[in-house]
């Protein structure tokens, strides 16, 4: 097949959170199974150059296109690389004055005010420049509200056009909570008739709403793990979008993601203090650990445990509940990592918890994608005990590292994580613990369980082997798209 991806993000170039891992294993995944694929996202020359690449080393490819944006024509150029061992192709879409930026959507906790305009330019980009490359896509899979205008322009504007005549969209929700809801007027920016500013189509309590679009134009819809793509077509979780999903539940499959094992992987992991298997876990981890606990300038205690997170910090990752439970837990002999940014409010506390416990927690608010490698190694036991998660991928890393998580039992980290009870422990599924409620209490509960259970070594053991020991690569989920994408040429059709 040829497949256009679309995606806001994708490592190694520009990342804000799992949707970068996502696009970038994705393609390559899809590559290796022999499809042809071209993964379009936005050019961030300040991105790429504090990621350390060199984005004159990419390729100027000589076509241009102008875009018209409202009232406005904007050019778009192209630069073209890919993935190092992989025969995915990434395009890379120039426009300094929309992405030519220190971050890639807010700054000092804004969003840039432009930021329906900037993607709705990238979409129109991807499509135009789709037309000229003549890629000839069999689909064009697109992600989140970024991307949500591809679908429409495909179908209001490309179905009948030359080598688009079969294409079908595909376009994956990666997270509810973010719609790029805009006022109305932006209708003008999108260029597609104010017929089409409906309840059943583009508008949204009087709003023009990009996740709806790409969700009411698409042949399939996908989310990023079985459970919530349940939980999105309830009022709890579908954040006023349930009834549109309910409506489109024939076309909508949950697919976890996969890991990028070549970038997780503590067998060769370059940023480890030591490599190890599942074989080898108990010689490797200690080192990891004690190599994480100088770094973070915490004693080095072989034998506390040592309890941690990345995340951003906001409400969703649930990061109230972990303030609350680790007062309590910090009475006892435990020692605790936190990497993040976010809400200036939970910065703040676990700054603040850090300096009160200097010997028990370091906290560090930042990014470091070098730093969350070390995290991983290092940690005996992971928390992820988010409100709601589409599907998570720091609980699989986590696990993939020998590092139990708790989770709450919601989306992905249900499709992933299994509870350390009874039957699940002597069927050898059991590789981490989980809770229902959504409480501080029941996750402090949660935390005292699992740090008894690491006491008792050989049970500690046959977890971190549960986890270590499951496929948790993009081969199989790659699969499931490609049936996917199957479907939806037949609903092209
Ligand atoms: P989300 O996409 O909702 O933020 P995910 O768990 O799906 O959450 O993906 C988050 C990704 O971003 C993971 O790869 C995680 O390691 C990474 N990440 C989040 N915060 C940081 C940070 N402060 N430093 C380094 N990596 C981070």
């Amino acid at each position: 097949m040829k497949i256009v991806v679309a995606s806001s993000e994708a490592i190694p170039f520009a990342k804000t959170g799992g949707l970068a891992d996502v696009a970038s294993a994705l393609s390559k995944a899809l590559a290796e199974a022999g499809h042809e694929v071209s993964l379009f996202l936005p050019c961030y020359p300040q991105s790429i150059a504090k990621r350390g690449l060199n984005l004159d080393e990419f390729e100027c490819c000589p076509e241009k296109v102008t875009i018209s944006v409202g009232s406005k024509e904007v050019e778009a150029s192209l630069r073209k690389t890919g993935f190092p061992g992989s025969n995915a192709t990434v395009y890379l879409v120039e426009q300094p004055r929309y992405f030519d930026r220190p971050e890639l959507y807010h700054e000092g906790g804004r969003d840039y005010q432009d930021n329906c305009e900037r993607f709705i330019f990238f979409s129109r980009a991807v499509m135009a420049f789709t037309e000229k490359l003549n890629l000839k896509p069999d689909i064009i899979h697109s992600n989140d509200w970024q991307t949500g205008l591809i679908p429409a322009l495909l179908k209001i504007e490309y179905q009948d056009r030359p080598g688009f005549e079969k294409t079908a969209a595909v376009y994956t929700i990666h997270n509810m909570a973010f719609q790029g809801q805009y006022w109305h007027w932006d209708m003008l920016l999108t260029g597609i008739d104010w017929k089409y500013f409906n309840r059943h189509q583009m508008e949204f309590f009087g709003q023009l709403n990009l996740l709806k679009t790409g969700i009411v134009f698409s042949q399939m819809i996908t989310t990023v793990s079985p459970t919530y793509a349940k939980e999105i077509r309830t009022e709890q979780f579908g954040y006023g979008l349930h009834g549109v999903l309910d409506s489109h539940a024939d076309r909508l499959v949950g697919i976890l993601n996969g890991v990028d094992t070549t970038d997780w992987n503590p067998e060769i992991d370059p940023h480890i203090a030591a490599n190890y298997s599942a074989q080898t876990v108990k010689e490797g981890k200690p080192l990891c650990k004690a190599n994480l606990q100088e770094r973070m300038g915490l004693p080095q205690k072989p034998d506390v445990p040592l309890l941690g997170a990345i995340s951003r910090m906001t409400d969703q990752k649930g990061f109230s509940l972990i303030l609350d439970a680790a007062e309590n837990l910090l009475a006892t002999d435990v020692q605790m990592v936190f990497l993040g940014t976010g809400d200036p409010y939970h910065e703040a506390s676990f700054s603040e918890l850090a300096r009160r416990f200097p010997d028990k927690v370091s906290t560090l608010i930042g990014f470091d994608e070098i730093l969350a490698h070390q995290i991983e190694a290092g940690l005996d036991i992971f928390l992820m005990p988010s409100a709601f998660e589409p599907c998570g991928l720091n609980q699989m890393y986590s696990l993939i590292y020998g590092t139990v998580p708790i989770v709450h039992e919601v989306g992905g980290l249900a499709d992933s994580v299994v509870d350390a009870s009874g039957d699940n422990l002597e069927n050898g599924t059991a590789n981490g613990f989980s809770f229902w409620h959504f409480d501080a209490t029941v996750l402090y509960r949660q935390m005292r369980r699992a740090i008894d259970m690491y006491y008792d070594q050989p049970l500690w053991s046959q977890l971190m082997q549960n986890g270590m020991t499951r496929d948790w690569s993009w081969k199989h989920s790659a699969q499931n798209y490609l049936s996917v994408y199957q479907q939806a040429l037949s609903f092209r059709a």
